[in-house]
């Protein structure tokens, strides 16, 4: 019957506003839950009881409430379940569990010396074994498993091609959830950052855009408050973008990308390159930088003119509200926002502001937990309060 159908889809709706904020707000009283929502509090009521009866919310008396009836306050029942978040990088594996309340309960990076895919997958089918059967014991169990990819991941999940590794069309999801018998689910590891930089950081922030300088470059776009992944999933191949004719050749097949002058190996290839050494790495340049180094300043400039390039035409394309750019070397260089925003100066690019990531390297595995408990609460959008940095 119609009517039924209506009620039971404005049911799922009503359930899926009153548990959203609930986790944005951490703790809240039914009258406030009514008049946050709009919605009547005897339907506040009806819902928070099948909630209380699911395990998924618990109640309780606030201790220091200043004056009057001390009310009861609806949080979200963290222990109920867990999400595992896993970032697969080449030659390490950064991993974090977390309930559903987002707190991080673990986190661990462990070595992983093989880029071997089917030695990699038995790793991870023990990885998520051991924590499947550590929260076996809770209502819910471990809920789900995402797991980032620095590589292109398809609409379906399967990936598509993961360069560092060398790994063409692998379908770790279907490979990992036949030996597991449980929900994972595969995400390309910019996606999960930026993900992450709008959920713990910059709330409600619906035109993100988060870049990832580190060996190459990855950027997640968000447009409207979703990921937006394009035609096949690849969106965010920002890297390749050319941004000097004739210039050097890439492994993509053109010359000239932006990733052959704004990834961060090229700072350490061209400090080598001028202060005669074999090599370069990040301690060297943490060093060189404090030491005020002449040549490190004049390189760290010239990089800093060939990021901006890339980001102009990124602006232009996106005019988003927030850039976050996920950078160890940006970090180290003392006003680096400032310099890159003295390049930006076509009259027709707008954005609100450009910020370095604080959750650096943490936001791939972060974004994987807090994409985990959107999806098993099924809420269109979340809210943390990041207890990082
Ligand atoms: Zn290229």
């Amino acid at each position: 019957m119609m009517v039924t159908g209506d009620g039971a889809y404005i049911k799922k709706i009503n359930r899926s506003l009153i548990l959203q904020n609930i986790i944005e707000h951490g703790f809240i009283s039914r009258a406030e839950l009514s008049k946050i929502t709009g919605l009547n509090k005897a339907t506040i009521s009806v819902q928070v009881v099948d909630l209380l009866d699911e395990n998924l919310v618990c109640e309780t008396q606030q201790e220091h409430h200043a004056v009057g009836r001390r009310p009861i306050m609806l949080s979200i029942n963290g222990e109920a379940g867990y999400v595992l978040g896993i970032d697969l990088d080449y030659e390490q594996i950064k991993y974090r569990i977390s309930d559903l309340q987002g707190n991080m309960v673990y986190t661990e990076t462990v070595l992983c010396n093989t880029d071997d895919y089917d030695e990699s997958v038995n790793v991870l089918i023990k990885l998520i074994q051991k924590y499947k059967k550590k929260y076996a014991g809770s209502h819910y169990g471990l809920v789900q498993t995402i797991i980032g990819i620095h590589g292109t991941v398809n609409n379906d999940e399967t990936i598509f091609f993961v360069p560092k590794l060398q790994w063409h069309s692998k379908n770790l999801k279907g490979d990992l959830e036949k030996a597991l018998d449980m929900n994972i689910s595969i995400e390309n590891n910019a996606n999960l950052s930026s993900f992450a930089e709008r959920v713990y950081k910059h709330h409600h922030s619906n035109n993100l855009l988060t870049l990832i300088l580190s060996s190459g470059i990855g950027a997640g776009i968000m447009i409207d408050g979703k990921l937006h992944k394009g035609y096949d999933g690849y969106a965010g191949e920002m890297g390749h973008m050319v941004i000097w004719p004739d210039g050097r050749k890439c492994r993509c097949g053109n010359h000239g990308c932006w990733e052959l002058y704004a990834a961060e190996r090229v700072v350490y290839s061209s400090l080598a390159e001028k202060l005669s050494k074999s090599s370069c790495d990040f301690d060297d340049l943490k060093q060189l930088t404090a030491e005020n180094d002449p040549t490190t300043r004049e390189v760290m400039k010239t990089y800093i003119k060939h990021v901006s390039i890339g980001l102009n035409n990124i602006i232009n394309l996106y005019n988003p509200e927030t850039l976050v750019i996920n950078s160890e070397l940006l970090k180290l260089y003392p006003n680096a926002v400032e310099e890159l925003e003295e390049y930006l100066i076509s009259s027709v690019s707008s954005y609100r502001e450009i910020v370095l990531s604080d959750l650096g390297s943490n936001a791939s595995v972060m974004g994987a937990c807090a994409l985990a408990i959107q999806n098993f609460f099924e809420v269109s959008e979340i809210v943390f309060f990041s207890d990082e940095d």
